[in-house]
């Protein structure tokens, strides 16, 4: 592992000038991805500015009803706060389907936002990665990819993008909250995580020295009553194969709002807007729900080990839209 010196800033512009000042700096939050990708030296860092203690922003309500929550909160506190619990379960139960208690303790909202890719050749240096070594191929896309994604992918590179709190927010259409060199600025989340292209390397749309600064939920009453259902290997501790993230406002009979988001199959956090078009005036029926699955998934590319990821996609969308169908006619 390569030397590097640490710092802890107290502000945010105290962070932001400590990185702009050194070329390979980074911010850390709770080192749950970083420290692991400097240990594997895929990343080299000569500088980490710890951001977890920047300042008490916690979790509050906002002035037009909505939330903010500071990116400095940690996985854990997000999930149990009473807000989130009453008014985005979705967020909550994503948060505790992802981990363990001792990484979610640790990892904060910052981070888990700007996480890398699970991809085992992307942790392999002695294979050939786009991400990792722009130029230089992507040897998952003619070998083992059973974890790779079916949607967004391009010739360069099929990793997932690993997050489930991230799905959650995508659905919530959250803003990021960032600040920088150039002063504050909100990104909308779709535009926050880029499609890999043919520059895999460029994950998101964050600027150079930009420190993210909160996540701002707007008010969305009909998510209080929202899902999200992950499905894996394991009941535990591990990535998903296809996540939903799901909402659905229901006056007499008829889906009025949908709100969709995949994770497990798409190169960043998958917006299911397709889905959510065909849902919106549609009878909440199980023949919409798998209309809108399959009109979702109708771009979908497998690949050798992971076609399964098709049909799965479908069935957990239409499973995770009748169950909140039925929650919705017991009210
Ligand atoms: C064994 C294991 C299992 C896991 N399982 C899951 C799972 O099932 N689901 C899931 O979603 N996740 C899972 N994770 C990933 C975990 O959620 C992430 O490691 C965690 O969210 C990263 O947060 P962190 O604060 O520790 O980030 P760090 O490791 O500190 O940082 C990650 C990146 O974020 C950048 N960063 C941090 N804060 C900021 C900021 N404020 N502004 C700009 N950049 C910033 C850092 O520079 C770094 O590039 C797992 C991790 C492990 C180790
Ligand atoms: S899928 Fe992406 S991360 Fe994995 S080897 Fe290919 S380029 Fe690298």
């Amino acid at each position: 592992m390569k030397n590097f010196s640490y710092s802890r800033a107290g502000t945010a512009p105290e962070a932001i000038s400590l990185i702009s000042t050194r070329s390979q700096a980074k911010y850390l939050g709770g080192g749950t991805n970083l420290i692991d990708l400097m240990r594997e030296n895929i990343e080299q860092p000569d500088t980490l500015v710890d951001v977890t203690r920047l300042g008490p922003t916690g979790i509050e309500e906002t002035e037009g009803g909505g939330v903010r929550i500071g990116a400095e909160v940690r996985n854990t506190a997000v999930a149990n706060d009473r807000l989130i619990r009453q008014r985005y379960p979705l967020l909550s139960q994503a948060i505790l389907f992802g981990a363990s208690g001792q990484i979610r303790n640790m990892a904060t909202v910052g981070g888990n936002l700007m996480q890398r890719t699970r991809c085992y050749y992307f942790y392999d240096q002695a294979s050939r990665c786009n991400k990792r070594d722009p130029g230089s191929g992507c040897d998952a896309i003619e070998g083992f990819n059973r974890i790779h994604a079916i949607l967004g992918t391009s010739q360069d590179c099929i990793a997932t993008h690993p997050s489930d709190m991230c799905v959650a927010l995508a659905a919530l259409d959250a803003t990021i909250h960032v600040d920088g060199p150039d002063g504050p600025r909100g990104i909308p989340f779709d535009d926050f995580h880029k499609l890999p292209g043919d520059t895999p390397h460029i994950e998101t749309t964050l600027r150079p020295s930009e420190l993210i600064t909160a996540v701002e939920l707007a008010p969305l009453p009909f998510a209080s009553r929202s899902m999200y259902r992950k499905v894996r290997d394991r009941a535990s501790y591990a990535f998903a194969l296809v996540s939903v993230a799901a909402a659905l406002e229901i006056t007499d009979g008829r889906i009025l709002n949908a709100r969709l988001a995949l994770g497990g199959v798409a190169t960043k956090p998958w917006r299911a807007f397709e889905a959510e078009r065909i849902l919106a005036g549609a009878e909440a029926s199980e023949e919409s729900f798998v209309r809108a699955a399959e009109a979702e998934l109708a771009g979908a590319q497998g690949y050798r080990d992971n076609r399964f990821k098709i049909e799965l996609a479908k069935r957990t969308i239409a499973s995770a839209l009748i169950e909140l169908a039925r929650r919705e006619a017991k009210q």
